[in-house]
């Protein structure tokens, strides 16, 4: 049998990083809480590999030998064989914690935990067990199958080892692997996260239209999307969290998310996912 990984959450990033992991020749036990969550995310990865597929970038044999990998459960004693494993549970440090404690008990002692926090701090999840050495931050951008770029992170404690094995992992999914330390926000939310808040206060204080705001900033700066854009698409609930972290553990006013911000996230404007944020999207 092939080498087994576990994926805890089977979430939007769970259930991608379940498929790379897969697609790479792993064995994967991926975890939720309900039948109901585990089902979701199989079936939006047969979703995103049926369109690799469509585009004949996959043979239909082994989009079904790759789904065949994936084994979901809802006990997490089922990953006890697991020597590597990836958490992307809800962003929670109370929880992942939890996790973490419950994962040094069932894993054997030579087993990697990594997390796939955006904002939490790894050498925490590291003191939380008795192996902070072999803990590590595994930071993939959504979507997980199609972004090349996974944010290593090295806690306090983690080995030059564990970061080699980590990096070597990431390698076989076709991944960049780009180290950093542990630091509220990493690199990639500690450099977006300040862009798209001003952005905000921007529109905040009437400087521009949320078009121009974002026109001059795609056409302007070659970005994909503007920076409100890409706030709706993260979520502005996600946002106003990763802010306050920033804001929080670095104690630099420079931090402070803006009031709209906080507005639009207490009237449940949260972007796309709840059809509307910065704009209006019809479809949800
Ligand atoms: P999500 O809400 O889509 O999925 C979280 C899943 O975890 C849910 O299915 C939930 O049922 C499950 N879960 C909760 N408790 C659990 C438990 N005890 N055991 C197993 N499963 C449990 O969230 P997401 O967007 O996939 O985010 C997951 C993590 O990835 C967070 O730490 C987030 O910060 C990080 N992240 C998210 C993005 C993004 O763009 N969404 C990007 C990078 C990193």
């Amino acid at each position: 049998m092939a080498e087994v990984i576990g994926v805890i959450g089977a979430g939007t990033m769970g259930n991608g990083i379940a498929q790379v992991c897969a697609r790479a020749g792993y064995g994967v036990v991926m975890r939720d809480v309900a039948d109901e969550f585990l089902q979701r995310g199989l079936a939006a990865i047969e979703r995103s590999l049926q369109r690799d597929v469509d585009k004949a970038r996959l043979a239909e044999d082994e989009k079904r030998a790759i789904i065949e990998r994936i084994r979901p459960t809802s006990e997490l004693n089922d990953l006890s064989d697991a020597r590597f494993v990836i958490e992307a549970v809800n962003e929670d440090a109370g929880l992942k914690a939890q996790i973490f404690r419950a994962l040094d008990e069932i894993t054997t002692p030579d087993a990697i935990l990594a997390s796939n926090t955006s904002s939490i701090s790894i050498t925490k999840l590291g003191a939380a067990t008795r192996r902070p050495d072999k803990v590590i931050g595994m930071h993939f951008m959504n979507p997980v199958p199609v972004m090349k770029l996974v944010e290593v992170i090295r806690g306090i404690a983690t080995s030059d080892e564990t970061y080699e094995r980590t990096r070597t992992l990431c390698e076989q999914f076709g991944k960049t692997a780009l180290e950093c330390n542990d630091a509220p926000g990493f690199i990639s939310n500690r450099v977006l996260m300040p862009m798209i808040n001003e952005a905000i206060f921007a529109l905040y204080e009437n400087v521009a239209t949320r078009e121009s705001i974002d026109g001059i900033m795609k056409l302007g700066m070659n970005h994909p999307m503007g920076p409100l854009t890409l706030a709706d698409f993260i979520g502005l609930d996600v946002c106003l969290a990763i802010l306050n972290v920033l804001h929080t553990e670095l104690g630099d006013p420079k931090y402070r998310p803006c009031p709209l911000l906080k507005k639009y996230v207490d009237a449940g404007w949260l972007g796309r996912k709840t059809g509307r944020g910065f704009y209006e999207y019809g479809d949800k």
